[in-house]
């Protein structure tokens, strides 16, 4: 018995924002699909595989195909524009004397030869296997904003790939559907419209197709970052703490707003982002920041991290000042700093000092803070 696997990998990765195909996307230190093939090539089961991709992708596919599929016979071919296009095309490549042909998606990572096995025993008996795990949710029918129907729960299921099955039953119903100009969102599908029962195999609920960047887990790197600054009091200036107004009879000096605290904190996620500090990126020689909300400079950085496919772990921040009393504000600045970084209050910090009549501080020339942050990134970056 010959059994060939046709991986699908023409994505685009549209919804992951990636530049490229998603696929090619690191997790757990190799590309996506390199999972797939690396379980493929493994299973004594397997003659041949066809992944199918974009023609863009085609040189950096077979590299990765030569390095994770080594040991099975191994075609790259090029998709089509729709994933049955491509589906279609990978049975097309390949053996003609196959007997099992295993469907799979390049972008779900996490399935395990268990499951495989299963289906590979069922389909010799019902010739069309599918995967599914029945649904958690309660799924409703909704047009136009309003619900049509509640479908019942016990009967339905989430599918998954791979889906397996006869060479020529499955070729056949690509033909057919072909020819009805029928599209599907799986292979499946394509069966059931020519009336072949499809058998379901449980799946893996763990076997999730990436899709978005939530999909991907959270690296276990992170990048930290520290940050201070001083400011000297003046006399006719508003006091402005992590972008809170603050009674005082003195305000802080300087070309900006002077908020002492977010200055701290920009320099920490610059440090953590490894890209210098803010007088690099906002020098007090350029009028352009003259008097400017510190807040406004804040966005700036914010919008880097996000460039860099980075988001804002924890933040805590120390302010060392002799007078005002600042704790009755603590609680207003973490609110304004969570709504500029995306993060809950909860994971922001505030401390409120005084130096004990020590230093700078002490005498009531100035106020100092300090920041450290923690970013983390999203596999894939
Ligand atoms: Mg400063």
């Amino acid at each position: 018995m010959k059994t060939g696997v046709v991986i699908a990998a023409a994505g685009s990765g549209r919804r992951m924002g990636a530049d490229g195909n998603k696929v090619l996307l690191s997790l757990m230190g190799k590309p996506i699909i390199a999972h797939s093939l690396e379980l493929f090539a493994s299973l004594p089961e397997v003659d041949e595989l066809v992944v199918v991709t974009r023609d863009v992708d085609l040189k950096i596919m077979d590299r990765i195909v030569r390095k994770f599929a080594a040991d099975k016979p191994v075609q790259v071919v090029v998709g089509g524009r729709e994933r049955q296009q491509s589906v279609y095309k990978g049975l097309k490549a390949l053996a003609a004397n196959t007997d099992w042909a295993i469907i799979h998606d390049g972008a779900r990572p996490y399935l395990t030869a268990d499951v495989v096995y299963q289906a590979l025993q069922a389909v010799k008996k019902h010739q069309a296997v599918g995967i599914g795990v029945p649904v958690k949710d309660t799924i409703k029918q909704v047009r136009d904003g309003f619900v049509v129907e509640t479908l019942p729960r016990p009967e339905l299921w989430a599918m998954q790939t791979p889906q397996i099955f006869a060479y020529d039953l499955i070729l056949r119903a690509h033909v057919e559907a072909k020819r009805r100009k029928l599209t599907a969102t799986d292979d499946c599908a394509l069966l059931e419209e020519l009336g072949q029962p499809v058998f379901i195999v449980p799946g893996d609920y763990e076997n999730i197709k990436i899709t978005t960047p939530e999909d991907l887990p959270v690296c276990n790197t992170f990048f930290i970052g520290y940050g201070w600054d001083v400011h000297r009091f003046a006399a006719n200036r508003p006091l402005i703490l992590c972008g809170v107004e603050i009674p005082s009879e003195k305000g802080l000096l300087g070309h900006s707003d002077a908020d002492v605290a977010v200055h701290a904190l920009m320099d920490a996620l610059l440090g953590a982002l490894g890209r210098g500090d803010i007088g690099e990126h906002f020098p007090d020689s350029d009028p352009r920041f003259k008097d400017i909300s510190s807040l406004t400079l804040l966005k700036r950085v914010i919008t880097l991290l996000q460039g860099d496919k980075l988001a804002v772990n924890n933040v805590d921040i120390t302010i060392m000042a002799e007078v005002p009393k600042l704790s009755p504000y603590k609680d207003a600045m973490r609110a304004k700093l969570a709504g500029l970084l995306e993060i809950s209050e909860r994971r922001i910090n505030i401390k409120a000092t005084t130096a004990e009549g020590l230093g700078f501080v002490g005498r009531q020339e100035g106020i100092k803070a300090t920041a450290a942050v923690s970013l983390i990134g999203r596999e894939g970056r």
